[in-house]
């Protein structure tokens, strides 16, 4: 037996509304040695997503269902400690489906070697990882923006959010972002060079997005749902795309919630709406990944990180993306 103790939140209860401590245990376990083979990782770094709380229902979602006792899915990044594995060696970084825990120990399968390149491993969470590749082919693939458009992006200011808007402006659209505070519209307007940001908590966001959309709306990349999507299907042009990303307003409810009353306009403005996961994108993830590091390098995409220290904290830390206050993307530091 090594020496090494790993804790981990299993699942206990599935979640009613927000999640709760509750809804998980933690608990510690000795690791066993390593067998030919095998690979121990210490998880450096866990990225925490809106799509975690989906992963928590009964029957799953995309995402095969976790049984009650079992460990709590996520993507990670970490550093591989010990191989008996010829694919890895020690000090390699890899990124993977960890869960959240402090080691993981793998066959190697679903783990891949990242690039030293001397980022800061973090950026393999967000503008590098799914996140860059999420904003990127939801935009190009199901948007296909084109110079002079106006695009409007929901949670703007979010992982997602901050890098479909600077895209947006790489290939010269007007951009229109929502965000629920002022600090952070200021944040995509003034460093991000959004054309405009609205406060959906100030106002009425249909008048605000009309005034900021002149010339209607062509493409809108929706990662929230609810009212905004009422307002933006109010104004939205003959055959605009609409990549539907995320519907986070609607990931904690406990009530069927209603579908946007406008529905019909779908139809009268020949809109073309389809819904994404970016697994779906994973065998071009190459060319996205390179062309994020090109705008990256050469100054047009910036992003930030909002980093929590503490695995005990992850079951608390999850539910900022519901309450709004992360500051770009959400990822836990786990190794100490
Ligand atoms: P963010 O960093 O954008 O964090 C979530 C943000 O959503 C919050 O900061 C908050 O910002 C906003 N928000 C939360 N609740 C509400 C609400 N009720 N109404 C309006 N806004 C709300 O997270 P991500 O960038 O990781 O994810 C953004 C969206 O993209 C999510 O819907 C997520 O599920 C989706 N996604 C989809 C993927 C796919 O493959 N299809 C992959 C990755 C993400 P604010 O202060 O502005 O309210």
């Amino acid at each position: 037996m090594s020496t090494i103790t790993n804790h981990q939140w299993r699942l206990a209860a599935r979640p009613v509304g927000r999640i709760k401590e509750t809804d998980y245990t933690f608990g510690e376990e000795a690791l066993p040695e390593l067998r030919d083979g095998q690979v121990r990782v210490r998880v450096d770094y866990l990225s925490l997503d809106p799509a975690n709380r989906g992963w928590l229902n009964e029957g799953g979602s995309y995402m095969a269902e976790i049984p009650l006792g079992g460990l709590m899915p996520a993507m990670g990044v970490g550093t591989v400690e010990e191989s008996r594995n010829p694919a890895f060696k020690q000090g390699d970084l890899v990124q993977g489906l960890p869960g959240w825990q402090e080691y993981l120990t793998s066959d190697g399968n679903g783990l891949q070697k990242l690039p030293q390149l001397g980022l800061d491993p973090t950026a393999f969470l967000g503008l590098f990882g799914h996140i860059g590749l999420t904003a990127y082919f939801g935009l190009l693939d199901i948007g296909k923006p084109k110079q002079g458009e106006t695009l409007v992006v929901s949670a703007a200011a979010g992982a997602v959010g901050s890098i479909v808007g600077q895209i947006g402006k790489i290939m010269g659209c007007r951009v229109v972002g929502i965000a629920g505070n002022d600090e952070k519209c200021a944040w995509i307007k003034n460093e991000l060079g959004f054309d405009e940001a609205i406060n959906y908590k100030n106002g009425s966001v249909y008048e605000n997005l009309k005034k900021a959309c002149p010339k209607g709306i062509d493409i809108y990349f929706e990662n929230v749902g609810g009212e905004i999507l009422e307002a933006v299907l109010a104004l939205v042009n003959n055959f605009a795309r609409i990549p539907l990303c995320g519907l986070i307003s609607q990931y904690n409810a406990t009530k069927a919630p209603t579908g946007p009353s406008n529905f019909v306009n779908l139809l009268v403005r020949r809109v073309h709406l389809q819904g994404f996961i970016v697994i779906d994108y994973l065998p071009r993830a190459t060319e996205g990944i390179t062309k994020l590091m090109e705008w990256y390098q050469q100054g047009k995409i910036k992003y930030r990180v909002d980093v929590v220290e503490g695995l005990e904290q992850a079951p608390r830390a999850v539910n900022k993306l519901f309450d709004g206050t992360n500051q770009g993307k959400l990822i836990l530091k786990v190794s100490k």
